[in-house]
Parts: C-alpha cells; sequence; structure tokens
C-alpha cells in the first residue's frame, strides 16, 4: 500500500473487540488510506458468536466462494478448508479483530471463536500471502503488579477466574499468531489496545463509558463498582484506529500498546462525565466484579519509538463528542 498498490482487506468481528461501533470509523479511514480497496468486508458480527461464525460464511462463501472453515482446516489452513481455495486473490490485509468480548454470550464461546475461528482466518492469510493484524487487549497484563504496562511484561491473569474465558482466549490468539509469523513466516501484527471510548459505542453494553453517560444524561444514579479508586486510561477511538494503521504499515511484529497514558480513577471518570452533562446525577457505589483490574496505564514509548503514533484527542474533547453522541441517540 505504501507503493500504492491496490489490495483486498477482510475486516472482521472489529465492532465487538473494542466493544462498540468503530467499524465504520476504520472503514472509512481504510477507505482513505488504502488505494481503492476492492473486495473490502465486514463482518458485524454483533454479540453473538453463532451469528459471527454464520457471517463469516456468508461473506467468504458468497463474496469469494470459499466453503466455510472446518475443524480440519483450524490447525493449518493452507491444507484444508479456507486455504485449499483461490478464490481470494491479492489479499492485502486480513484484519482479524475477534469476537471474544465477554457480555452476551457463553464464556466458553469466547475461546472456541478464539480456536476456530482464530486458526482458520490465520491459514487464510496465509494461504493468501496477507498481512494480519489481530486486535489483542490490555487484558493480557490481568489485574497488573507491572505499572504502567510495557509490552514486554507477562501479565497477572486467573485462568479459572470470570474473567479468564477472554483473558486467556486473547492470550491464546496471541500465542497463535506469533506462531504463525515465527513457523510460517506470516507478517503479523498484534496491537493490545487499552480501553477505548467514542461515538457509536452501545449504550447498554456494560462498559463504564456508555453507563456512566447514559445515567448521567437521565439524571439516574451513577453506578461506581467499588469504591471508584481504580484506575484506567481511556483512549478516543480515531487515535486507536489510526494507532492500528500505523502497527499495519510498520513492519513490527511485536505487539504493541495502542493506550492513551493520562490514567484516572473510576470515581474520577464518573464525576467528570456528571459535570460536563451538566447532570444531577448522585455517585451510587455498586459491589466490584471479581479480578477487575485495580490499575491500568498503557507505556506508549514502544509506539511512540516505531510507530511515531502518539493520542492526539485530550479526554475533555473526546468526551464532549460522545456526549453529543449520546444526547442524540437518548
Ligand atoms: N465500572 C463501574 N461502573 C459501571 C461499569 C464499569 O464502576 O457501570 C468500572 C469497572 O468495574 C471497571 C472500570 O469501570 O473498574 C472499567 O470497566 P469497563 O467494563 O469499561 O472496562 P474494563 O473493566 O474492561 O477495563
Amino acid at each position: 500500500v505504501a507503493d500504492g498498490t491496490e489490495r483486498d482487506a477482510v475486516v472482521e468481528g472489529l465492532v465487538m473487540t473494542v466493544r462498540f461501533e468503530v467499524a465504520d470509523d476504520a472503514w472509512a479511514v481504510l477507505e482513505g488510506n488504502l488505494a481503492r480497496p476492492r473486495g473490502l468486508e465486514r463482518c458485524n458480527n454483533d454479540r453473538d458468536p453463532h451469528r459471527f461464525v454464520r457471517s463469516l460464511h456468508r461473506v467468504w462463501g458468497q463474496r469469494w466462494r470459499i466453503p466455510p472453515p472446518t475443524r480440519g482446516s483450524a490447525v493449518d489452513g493452507g491444507r484444508a478448508g479456507v486455504g485449499s481455495h483461490g478464490q481470494l486473490q491479492g489479499l492485502g490485509y486480513h484484519w482479524e479483530l475477534w469476537n471474544i468480548a465477554m457480555g452476551g454470550m457463553a464464556p466458553y464461546d469466547a475461546l472456541r471463536v478464539a480456536t476456530i475461528i482464530g486458526a482458520d482466518a490465520l491459514g487464510l492469510a496465509k494461504a493468501k500471502g496477507a498481512r494480519f493484524v489481530i486486535a489483542s487487549t490490555s487484558e493480557v497484563y490481568g489485574d497488573p503488579l507491572e505499572h504502567p504496562q510495557k509490552e514486554t511484561y507477562w501479565g497477572n491473569v486467573n485462568p479459572v477466574g470470570p474473567r479468564g474465558v477472554y483473558d486467556e482466549a486473547k492470550r491464546f490468539a496471541e500465542a497463535i499468531t506469533m506462531a504463525y509469523h515465527r513457523y510460517h513466516g506470516l507478517d503479523t501484527k498484534i496491537v493490545r489496545i487499552f480501553n477505548t471510548y467514542g461515538p457509536r459505542m452501545r449504550l447498554h453494553d456494560g462498559r463504564a463509558v456508555p453507563a456512566f453517560m447514559s445515567q448521567a444524561l437521565r439524571n439516574e444514579d451513577v453506578t461506581v463498582f467499588g469504591d471508584g479508586s481504580q484506575t484506567r486510561s481511556f483512549t478516543y477511538v480515531s487515535d486507536l484506529v489510526a494507532g492500528i494503521l500505523a502497527l499495519m504499515h510498520s513492519r513490527v511484529n511485536d505487539p504493541v500498546n495502542i493506550g492513551n497514558p493520562r490514567e484516572m480513577t473510576i470515581k474520577e471518570i464518573a464525576e467528570t462525565i456528571i459535570s460536563m452533562t451538566g447532570s444531577r446525577s448522585k455517585l451510587v457505589y455498586r459491589p466490584l466484579p471479581t479480578d477487575d483490574p485495580k490499575q491500568r496505564r498503557p507505556d506508549i514509548s514502544l509506539a511512540r519509538r516505531v510507530l511515531k503514533w502518539e493520542p492526539t484527542v485530550p479526554l475533555e474533547e473526546g468526551l464532549k463528542r460522545t456526549i453529543a453522541y449520546f444526547r442524540t441517540t437518548l
């Protein structure tokens, strides 16, 4: 693409992984950045992994007449299933952004999606020589004991806790992606996405920002889990998309944190949202979910150095745009 060549791209599951409607942004950015991206497809898989599988099959099956992935192809898509069919020519990019969010699906489905679909998607990318981008997450760091989190930190994850399926699915995804890179020479990218927010988030997806905004705009109690002293670092969606694209165009194959290093407590962000919406809402405290990470802040020195990327949208500006969006949807 740097040389202006035309490439096809498959965009999968983007929506769910970041838990809001970032796909349209990515779509627009892709269209702006890629020279006429022929065959750009999107699977908007929503929360249901079964629907995800069906939509994946539909896109592959109809557009390129590639049969659905099979268990036989899960280990090596180049040998069976998707990889043995040559219709998908010139696939330049494979954005594999798996639908393994926790909300609204049976927990084991997260792992099922990561293992079966992930391996198939890597097989397809291998068969077509496509660049492969996997949306990973700061969740791979678990409840981190190192702060801020550098890419070299291995994390502190409870594999059998309620977040385990999501965390381990993502860690599995990173492992298999690196394995394809090492053993098959696939040009793979791993982006570790920190908490992200922006317009088109789903109002009721349970995330802090949409929850606080919908509560504040309706003058309802704002529900802070625990004592609100846990910290997060929130990235505005356009910064995230710019970071992913920078990574995609880079030569980097190791995982890269993309996030905004500005860290704040959950209580602070709740209060900020109440004040910015001019709401009469009060804070109420609810039990802290099990294994809820106490702190989270990306060390983005690697992204700064190798991608020349850093976030540009200040929190207040991003919140302003997001509140404006929610005002129109409530
Ligand atoms: N949170 C909260 N109230 C809510 C939703 C979330 O206090 O209504 C807290 C949650 O416990 C966590 C933080 O906000 O500490 C961020 O939660 P979110 O689900 O947005 O992201 P994640 O936990 O994956 O970082």
